[in-house]
């Protein structure tokens, strides 16, 4: 360094301190001060608005020179975490996304201290067996094989029991990547040489995915990624229940067969996103195992009732899926950023194997041999955190007390004069109206009394995120074949929220509509 200048010396030795080994205690002691400060308000959000924040994150030059500490955290505080969203307040019952377990955060320090990639041994080490572990665990709880399987399986690094991935999307895509394989698999390999072809080999023309009409988006996503197709999804109408209607699923797999159309997968929903409706598995799976045709659950939302004793028979026949894909970030209450992929035979996942000569080499047990992802972080170590510590009783607690929640919650709503439940929670997920005092007490609505009030709930809804108090969502939803409706949205997880928080949300609700008819009259 002794023929750098006066200045560029001062400015190394500035950016070196970045890389000390030591951790700066003042920057440490400030970002406690702001996780403190995000943590000590149950109100949702600030009340600027999208063009607010648009106008203020407008300035797009790199800084020459690093900031000064604190005129970075200053930035921050004042412009971006007073205005995010408090997704851990007890108010905020309308997503999936919730409080978080506080030991979550100490735990992400270490995973970024540590910085591990789990894409391969080398740059993981102990991190990859943890990895294989944590999949082996969760898969016995869906699919309870013996110990002497799992002992069989983790030390033959061939096949993976799963794969972690950085999403309930990359799950989805994971398994329907296997499906699109594993039929095919006798005639080519697809990976090599292409779907088109070894459909053509196999003698057809044309290869479906069929699910209901609640099928995650994510799953349409998948079709278009992997070359199948977004209009090869079949979608099959709910029944009265929001499950897939199983005649109209049985009349497909014929047509189907009939007509010499490949059908990739058949794929259950256990959760949808929607309303919360659990298809029914086992029905599904006899259909499955009839037509041979791959069974893929998508159980993103659903999953980990499997720890739920008094629940678990929502996700009855779950256990006869081909996959199954549990969101980590959801009811594992995992931070965001964790999908997981189950296989109910290991060597399902051998149908997407990649290997490299220098980084991914097979037999090694590179984790990264399987699935689309390369670098991947040690999330794992969240997982085991949540497995060990929380564990299986402490998840059907949490479980089973969210669906408690969510059940009076609709039971208060029934006997309101003034919201209309839409349906029925199955779990902890359901969808509800307020109806405005002009249509109340009818026992049929026009189309156009449907559209009215669909007027009042949109602007209800959007009016309660701006004042930023409570929070429920809102999506449409089918009311018959012609007719949909604007619904609100319930997701309770946060184990924080009580009946009492849920009757804070509806009269916060009808405080809303009150202030909005006064300025309207
Ligand atoms: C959330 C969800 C997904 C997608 O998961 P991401 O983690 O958002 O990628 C897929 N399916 C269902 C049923 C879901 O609820």
């Amino acid at each position: 360094m002794s023929n750098l200048g006066t200045v560029e010396k001062a400015y190394h030795e500035s950016v070196m301190t970045h890389f000390e080994n030591k951790t700066n205690a003042t920057f440490s002691e400030r970002i406690e001060a702001l996780i403190h400060e995000f943590l000590s308000t149950d109100r949702i959000t600030s009340e600027l608005n999208n063009d607010e924040l648009n106008k203020i994150f407008s300035q797009v030059s790199i800084p020459e020179e690093g900031l000064e500490e604190s005129d970075y955290l200053q930035g921050m505080t004042e412009h971006v975490i007073g205005h995010t969203i408090n997704t851990g307040s007890p108010y905020f019952i309308g997503h999936m996304t919730t409080l978080l377990p506080s030991f979550m955060r100490p735990i992400s320090k270490l995973i970024a201290t540590m910085n591990q990639n789990v894409v391969k041994v080398e740059t993981s080490k102990s991190l990859t067996f943890y990895e294989k572990q944590a999949l082996a665990m969760l898969h016995k709880a869906v699919y309870n094989q013996n110990d002497d399987y799992y002992k069989t399986v983790l030390s033959d690094h061939s096949s993976p029991l799963g794969l972690i991935t950085s999403g309930g999307t990359l799950a989805n895509i994971a398994a329907l990547q296997c499906a699109r394989n594993h039929s095919l698999a006798p005639f080519a390999d697809i990976e090599q040489e292409g779907f088109f072809a070894a459909l053509n080999k196999a003698g057809f023309t044309q290869s479906v995915v069929i699910g209901s009409s609640l099928a995650h988006y994510s799953i349409e996503k998948s079709m278009g990624l992997l070359g199948l197709g977004k209009q090869n999804l079949l979608s099959i109408p709910v029944d009265k229940n929001q499950k897939i209607d199983l005649m109209a699923l049985r009349e497909t797999l014929v047509n189907c067969a009939n007509q010499r159309i490949h059908v990739s997968a058949i794929v259950g929903v256990a959760g949808s996103t929607e309303c919360g409706s659990f298809d029914p598995l086992s029905e599904m799976a006899d259909l499955a195992e009839e037509f041979g045709v791959y069974f893929h659950v998508d159980a993103a939302w659903g999953g980990p009732l499997v720890f739920s004793d008094q629940h678990r028979n929502l996700l009855s026949g779950v256990e006869r899926a081909d996959s199954v894909t549990i969101d980590g970030h959801k009811q594992l209450y995992l931070p965001m950023g964790i999908g997981i992929v189950l296989f109910k035979n290991h060597e399902t996942g051998r149908l997407i194997t990649n290997e490299a000569n220098y980084i991914i080499r097979a037999a090694s047990p590179d984790l990264g041999r399987m699935g689309v992802e390369g670098s991947r972080p040690a999330n794992v170590c969240y997982l085991q955190a949540a497995l060990c510590l929380i564990g299986k009783k402490g998840y059907a607690h949490l479980l089973d007390n969210s669906i408690k929640t969510a059940h009076q919650m609709a039971s208060d709503i029934q006997s309101s004069l003034d919201f209309e439940l839409l349906n029925e929670p199955q779990a902890n997920i359901f969808l509800y109206r307020f109806i405005p005092e002009a249509y109340r007490g009818l026992t049929q609505y026009s189309v156009d009394d449907n559209q009215e009030i669909d007027r009042y709930n949109i602007q209800l809804q959007e009016l309660q995120l701006s004042r930023g108090a409570t929070f429920v969502s809102r999506t449409l939803f089918k009311i018959d074949s012609e007719q949909s409706v604007v619904g609100l949205r319930v997701v309770i997880a946060n184990p924080l929220t009580t009946v009492m928080h849920c009757r804070a949300v509806l009269e916060d609700q009808r405080n809303i509509v009150r202030s909005l008819e006064s300025s309207q009259a």
